[in-house]
């Protein structure tokens, strides 16, 4: 199917943040305003407001403002007192930060291989990593989908094992729990982690991130450390860090969060159209939503034959695409010290090789997804 009005588009971005601002910019600029006639630009009133509006949303008791998504994995880890000689059981399929923020920490990354539909970590594969080492699992909501939070929690109780759930891809995401309850990402492990990062869901502008958690004491130890370990100011019982989110920061994001959830009706709405549109090409598998709940596209990622082909098909023809993620992480040189090697994790392998992510953000008209479907057509001869 040809759509007609597609001829008049030359090339559509994987990201729009002109689109998405456009709308907001007066908004944003007052909130600026705010900020800098009151000049609390570190832990001004805008974090705890921020803290308060992402924790009704996340559905926890608590949240706190983080310098990133990476920081956010970091002091979750730091408050849980995990480091050298503890291993951590994570994906090798995400973003590097995921296993990075383990590393710096001092621990070591587990890798078990993953679903080859949902992108998300195998959980029938876990329990099969769990040492006498083994501290957390960190599982990744990749692409806007939960992982099989219920097998993991299970898992993770029957080890007595902490949860970081790292849901820098899944602020709003839910999951259909067996329990009957359906649970926001971030919700149900120990603590999640969220990126504020300008290509998620809910970008700033800049670094940004948060933490959430339900746990009185991890909140609290969280708390401290993001603030050197500082309690009262300069006396350290811990040692912790500059993990803090700029006031600023916080300020753009109470204006943006309003407009998430309309947001990610878009994404979904994109999703289907490119489901329904997409959907005959034999040479393509479009994105499998199994897990029970929302997903919430931060990427719309196909898993496409001759992908390297068609990535530069894309690229000639202007349309945003990315490869997310070209080397899974047991394969980087930094973990070489890890001592794997190519056939240890081979589902992960093989989606490095064959995954594309399309645009989806959620202001792209239906004039720009027919041309995005077009030139995917072409390529096929579909
Ligand atoms: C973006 C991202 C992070 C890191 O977030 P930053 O805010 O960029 O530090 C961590 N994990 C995953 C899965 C991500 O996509």
């Amino acid at each position: 199917m040809t759509s007609q009005a597609a001829s008049t588009i030359t090339h559509v971005p994987l990201l729009d943040l002109q689109a998405q601002y456009a709308p907001i910019e007066a908004d944003i600029r007052a909130a600026f305003e705010t900020v800098l006639s009151e000049k609390q630009f570190i832990m001004g009133p805008q974090i705890e407001a921020l803290e308060k509006e992402a924790a009704i949303y996340c559905q926890t008791k608590y949240t706190l403002g983080v310098s990133s998504g990476t920081d956010a994995l970091v002091l979750a880890l730091m408050a849980m007192n995990i480091g050298a000689g503890d291993e951590v059981i994570t994906s090798p399929f995400t973003f590097f930060a995921t296993a990075g923020s383990i590393s710096r920490v001092g621990a070591k990354p587990v890798f078990v291989d993953i679903d080859p539909e949902t992108f998300n970590i195998d959980a029938s594969k876990i329990e099969a990593a769990i040492t006498p080492n083994t501290k957390a699992i960190m599982p990744v909501h990749l692409f806007g989908q939960m992982a099989d939070m219920d097998s993991i929690m299970a898992i993770a109780k029957a080890h007595n094992l902490y949860v970081i759930e790292d849901s820098a891809q899944s602020l709003g995401s839910e999951y259909k729990s067996k329990d009957g309850k359906t649970y926001r990402a971030g919700s149900m492990g120990d603590v999640g982690c969220f990126s504020f990062f300008p290509s998620k869901n809910l970008g700033c502008l800049g670094d940004g991130g948060l933490v959430s958690t339900n746990d009185p004491e991890l909140y609290d130890k969280m708390n401290i450390m993001r603030v050197h370990g500082s309690k009262p100011k300069y006396y350290h019982h811990v040692v912790g860090g500059n993990f803090r989110l700029d006031t600023l920061q916080a300020a753009f994001l109470l204006v943006k969060l309003p407009l998430l959830e309309q947001q990610h009706r878009d994404r979904i709405e994109n999703a289907a159209f490119y489901n329904q549109e997409l959907a005959d090409i034999a040479d393509i598998t479009l994105p499998a939503v199994k897990t029970p709940g929302r997903m919430i596209y931060n990427q719309y990622t196909l898993i496409a034959k001759d992908r390297d082909a068609l990535h530069q098909a894309l690229n000639e023809a202007k349309v945003g695409n990315a490869i997310y993620y070209p080397v899974p992480l047991h394969l980087q040189e930094c973990f070489s010290d890890l001592g794997h090697k190519v056939g240890d994790f081979p589902i992960s392998e093989q989606r490095v090789a064959d995954v594309l992510s399309i645009p989806i953000y959620s202001e792209l008209s239906q004039e720009q997804m027919g041309y995005v479907v077009d030139t995917i057509r072409k390529f096929y001869n579909a």
